[in-house]
């Protein structure tokens, strides 16, 4: 048995145990998806896609098992690497870009190759929204190294992998007319419908959207000019749940179909106004698959042929309709996160403990953080946290200086968790958190805001993440001095003890 780590909730990456043929389990919901496309938007044998496909580092156990997430395991498998022909799956990428663990060399080739082969292109995509519109600012940042590649057919040296290197001897060639063209249309300061003016022939986004990556929409239309986002399936590390059987529909009608032989599924119901009290002598009352109700919220359950019993996702779904006799579900959010912007889920006991660590290099300035919140700002990429500050200083003549306020950055960095501190070092898909120091009395006019707005005085708590206009622009009103991380926090493969 191999052991596969996940980038799941909140906390440490979860180690979970593996058996070899789930990957063919996963290979089969895999198999199911271009058939239920095609189904929708024709002639997707008719090129190719270029969606970018990276692998993470792995890691052991003390036992002596390999770790890694579970897309990692999947691309490095003999049947991922020798894939039979299949001409409604046929990448852009090859093998040696996708299967390279540095990630500015993997992404680099994957987008040579994508432009080379710009006219073959009929869906561009990533796993996540995330993922796509972090490709697209590495374009942003890289056009010019591209293009001189494409135009003199080299290979920029700071692409060192041997078989990347080997396999695109073959593949570039001098093309001064496409070099001129990526100039032409990358130097441009408008870089709307970028996607569909450098890959005409695209005919959908092939991303997921829902959840926590709806915040991406505004942006991935912006680049795409509106093109339909696709979210084919629903899993996670632990267990494939299912796919969506109108993958073309609008974000916020996407609605997966779980499918049965994934793995056994059950179903707490869930009520936010009246949440249940779960202990050993009261366990959950457990709904079948087959016995959800349309419209009814759940908390999913999963049994898998892995080995774990019971085992909550902590997603919580809506049931939309009934596909035959199968119940449809609407992702609704998932348990406990605050913030997220790619694979990375904060939650508040984490922000907490951030805020605490990070307050200890107030100490000496005689200064304490009173009120806080935070907010996953994605309006540039890499998206990045942002964290509102009310500090009490209580000796004014001598307040915490920038340097040390930017340490707090950093401190608050290195006290959350390795997911987190894997997309700031190593994938470059998170950017330095920021802190906002706030005017006194702030987080009072946010109160009294609340109140207006119907909150009760007695129960009102500071929200630990907001995402409402009018709050934002009351907060960013108030902001007397900004401050970011001067550093990259640490990381390494290898799990903290
Ligand atoms: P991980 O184990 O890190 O891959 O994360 C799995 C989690 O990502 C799931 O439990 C969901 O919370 C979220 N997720 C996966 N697929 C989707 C989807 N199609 N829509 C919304 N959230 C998703």
């Amino acid at each position: 048995m191999k052991t596969s780590s996940s980038g799941t909730s909140a906390g440490e990456r979860k180690l979970m145990p593996f058996i070899h043929e789930e990957l063919d389990r996963r290979q089969l919901l895999y198999s199911l998806l271009m058939p239920v496309m095609n189904q929708y938007v024709p002639d997707l044998d008719k090129g190719k896609a270029l969606h970018f496909l990276f692998v993470k580092a792995e890691t052991k156990t003390p036992g002596g098992l390999v770790a890694r997430p579970v897309l990692t395991s999947y691309y490095k498998r003999e049947h991922f690497k020798n894939r039979l022909f299949d001409p409604y799956n046929l990448y852009t990428s090859p093998n040696e870009a996708i299967l390279c663990p540095d990630s500015f060399q993997s992404m680099y080739t994957q987008m040579l190759c994508g432009l080379i082969m710009r006219h073959q292109v009929l869906r561009v995509g990533a796993v996540f929204a995330s993922g796509l519109l972090r490709a697209i600012h590495f374009l942003q940042l890289n056009w010019q190294q591209l293009s001189h590649d494409i135009s003199t057919g080299t290979l920029s040296p700071k692409i060192t992998d041997p078989s990347i290197r080997e396999c695109m001897a073959k593949l570039l060639k001098p093309d001064p007319e496409l070099a001129e063209f990526i100039t032409m249309e990358c130097s441009s300061e408008d870089w709307e419908r970028i996607i569909t003016r450098i890959w005409p022939n695209t005919k959908y986004l092939d991303v997921i959207v829902t959840g926590a990556m709806a915040q991406y929409i505004p942006t991935l239309d912006y680049y795409s000019g509106g093109l339909p986002k696709a979210c084919t399936m629903y899993g996670s590390s632990e267990c494939y749940f299912g796919l969506n059987l109108r993958p073309i529909s609008d974000p916020s009608d996407v609605s997966y179909t779980i499918m049965p032989n994934m793995g056994y599924f059950e179903f707490i119901p869930h009520d936010d106004s009246s949440p249940l009290t779960l202990s050993r002598d009261s366990p959950p009352p457990l709904v079948d698959l087959a016995d959800v109700k349309v419209g009814k919220y759940y908390e999913l359950v999963i049994t898998t042929y892995c080995g774990l019993n019971r085992y909550r996702v902590g997603d919580i779904l809506q049931v939309t309709r009934f596909h035959n006799t199968a119940p449809e579900f609407r992702f609704v959010r998932r348990k406990n996160v605050l913030l997220s912007i790619d694979s990375d889920k904060t939650d508040e006991s984490e922000l907490q403990r951030g805020i605490e660590n990070a307050s200890v290099l107030l100490k000496e300035f005689n200064t304490t953080v009173v009120e806080y919140t935070s907010y996953a700002d994605t309006k540039s990429i890499p998206g990045h946290y942002v964290i509102y500050w009310e500090l009490i200083i209580k000796n004014a003549s001598r307040p915490p200086t920038n340097e040390v306020l930017n340490q707090c950055c950093l401190a608050m960095e290195e006290s959350l968790n390795s997911v987190y501190r894997q997309g700031r070092v190593a994938d470059n898909s998170i950017g330095p958190l920021e802190i906002r120091v706030v005017k006194n009395g702030t987080f009072e006019e946010l109160m009294d805001y609340a109140i207006s707005r119907g909150a009760s005085i007695n129960q009102y708590k500071v929200p630990r993440c907001v995402s409402f206009t009018p709050i934002m622009k009351l907060l960013d009103s108030r902001v007397v001095s900004v401050h970011f991380s001067p550093a990259a926090p640490h990381w390494t493969p290898e799990r903290r003890r």
